[in-house]
C-alpha cells in the first residue's frame, strides 16, 4: 500500500505569518499580501519530513497534510 501525502490550506484561518513558506519554500510561495500559495499535486517522498515540519510550525494551525492511501 503506498500514500500520498497532500498540502491543504484553510485560507480563512491563515494569517500570513509565512512561516510555512520558510520551512518548505520548495512547495510553498508567498503572494504579494503574504499568503501562501501551494504548490498543486502530491509532495515528492523527499518533502514529507519537510512538509510536517512546516504544518506543526503554523501558528494559526492553518496548514494540514491530507493523507491518501492506494
Ligand atoms: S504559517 Fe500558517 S498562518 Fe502563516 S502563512 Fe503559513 S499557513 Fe498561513
Amino acid at each position: 500500500m503506498s500514500r500520498a501525502e497532500r498540502l491543504v490550506l484553510d485560507p480563512i484561518g491563515c494569517r500570513g505569518h509565512g512561516v510555512c513558506a520558510e520551512l518548505l519554500p520548495e512547495r510553498i510561495t508567498l503572494d504579494e499580501w503574504g499568503f501562501p500559495l501551494l504548490a498543486p499535486g502530491d509532495l515528492p517522498a523527499g518533502l514529507h519530513r519537510s512538509a510536517r515540519r512546516a504544518v506543526a510550525a503554523c501558528p494559526a494551525r492553518a496548514l494540514d497534510l491530507d493523507v491518501e492511501r492506494h
